[in-house]
């Protein structure tokens, strides 16, 4: 590989500092932690916001007319606003606070598909998904009698995009449910023209955002999906929150999902009306401080700039996939650097990816090992688990060459040529 290495203006090592968890050491090791793919860490400013909510302002919010309830509400209506900004969505309304990425999947699967599915009608979906992007669909498809099908994967993880066009000329298309980002092979998908070939043929867009929204700008008003969903903890918020994204007036003509409290405009013995956008989806008392937690991860994120994040994780796969790819025992899956985020699934010959995570360890190296609820990816590439290393802003170059210091004992151990 010659690929130059992209350039980084961001200043890891100075954030870190903004990190007190990766101060610490294991084994006697730094903390080198590459499975932001599976939750980030959090910065002080987040963990800050947290904490002031719970000391100065904590109250149940949208009920008490006193002022430090209307303090919280303020604040979460706050938070709701810069999540807002952060998609680019001017009306924060369209914001709904779930708990996580598969939850908003959920709602829209549960709400929206049951109301407007029918027999015939084909959800398309993709062999690449998170399973919180194939489950749903396959029990609202049992249910309305729909059929799933899927966009399948080339050997260097790309979608087949000739698969789309095929289910979308059969003209029965209702629903394209797809991820933004691959959270195994990391492929950043054409997203844009995934939305726009929905749309030509009458069909609504659903994206999962889970591995994008944290690591690159996403404007939801260019893009224009029906739906996007994200989890707070992959972007540097606490875990427990998440966001629907949705179009007006598909969330108006949805039913809710989950009821009860706080989602009400009227009660009856026999008949309820339902609170407008957000509130009719957001039954019960909501995580306030989550939802806090997550209004100043974007902030910070918006702060340190999404551009330069995301060539900043160029920078370190380039420097990653240059070594990993041309290390003998060792398969990669997935495009070259220059299409995807910072994921790099592998594996090592004969070695099992525990066995492989269990061993960067004891060098106090984080990965990700299993399945990474993409069994049937995994199942595409003729794998069943792989090891995963992901980077985000606080990643250094150093860390990278710990990862291959790292793999190369592990090789050793299993005595493989390194
Ligand atoms: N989609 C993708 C692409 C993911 O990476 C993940 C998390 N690994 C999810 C969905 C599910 O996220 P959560 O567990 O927060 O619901």
């Amino acid at each position: 590989m010659t690929a130059t290495v992209p350039t980084t203006t961001l200043d890891a090592v100075a954030l870190r500092s903004q990190f007190l968890i990766l101060s610490q050491t294991h084994n006697g090791f730094p903390i080198t932690y590459l499975d932001s793919a599976a939750s980030s860490q959090k910065p002080q400013a987040v963990i800050d916001a947290i904490r002031d909510y719970y000391e100065r302002d904590n109250a149940n919010v949208h009920r008490g007319v006193y002022s430090l309830s209307e303090r919280a509400t303020d604040a979460f209506e706050h938070a709701r606003a810069s999540v807002a900004r952060f998609l680019g969505v001017a009306d924060s309304s369209q914001i709904i606070f779930t708990r996580n990425t598969s939850e908003s999947i959920n709602i829209v699967a549960q709400s929206w598909g049951r109301s407007f599915l029918r027999p015939g009608d084909i959800i398309v979906t993709t062999v690449m998904e998170h399973h919180s992007n194939i489950v749903p669909w396959q029990i609202v498809a049992r249910e309305t009698g729909a059929r799933l099908e899927y966009i399948g994967v080339t050997d260097n993880g790309y979608l087949k995009l000739d698969d789309l066009d095929r289910h979308l000329a059969s003209g029965r298309v209702r629903l394209v449910a797809c991820c933004h980002v691959s959270n195994m092979t990391g492929t950043i998908n054409p997203i844009d023209q995934i939305i726009a070939r929905a749309h030509d043929a009458g069909a609504l867009a659903l994206v999962d955002g889970a591995q994008a929204a944290p690591h690159f700008p996403v404007d939801l008003t260019t893009l224009d999906p029906d739906f996007y969903a994200l989890s707070g903890h992959k972007m540097c918020a606490p875990m427990g929150i998440g966001v629907l994204y949705g179009r007006r007036e598909l969330l108006e003509s949805m039913p809710p999902f989950l009821t009860g409290g706080s989602m009400i405009r009227q009660v009856g013995l026999h008949e309820s009306t339902w609170a407008p956008l957000p509130d009719k989806f957001e039954a019960g008392t909501p995580d306030v401080a989550g939802a806090i937690g997550l209004g100043a991860a974007c902030d910070y994120l918006q702060q340190i700039g999404l551009d330069a994040i995301h060539a900043h994780e160029a920078a370190l796969t380039t420097y990653a996939w240059q070594q990993l790819s041309s290390m003998p025992n060792l398969t990669t899956y997935g495009p070259p650097p220059v299409d995807r985020g910072g994921v790099i699934a592998f594996n090592l010959a004969g070695i099992h990816p525990h066995d492989v995570g269990s061993i960067l360890d004891q060098d106090a190296v984080c990965v990700r090992a299993g399945h990474h609820c993409t069994q049937p990816l995994h199942a595409r590439f003729g794998i069943s688990a792989s090891t995963r290393a992901s980077f985000y802003l606080y990643n250094t170059e150093e860390d990278v060459d710990r990862l291959i210091r790292a793999i190369r004992t592990t090789l050793r151990v299993f005595g493989k040529a390194v």
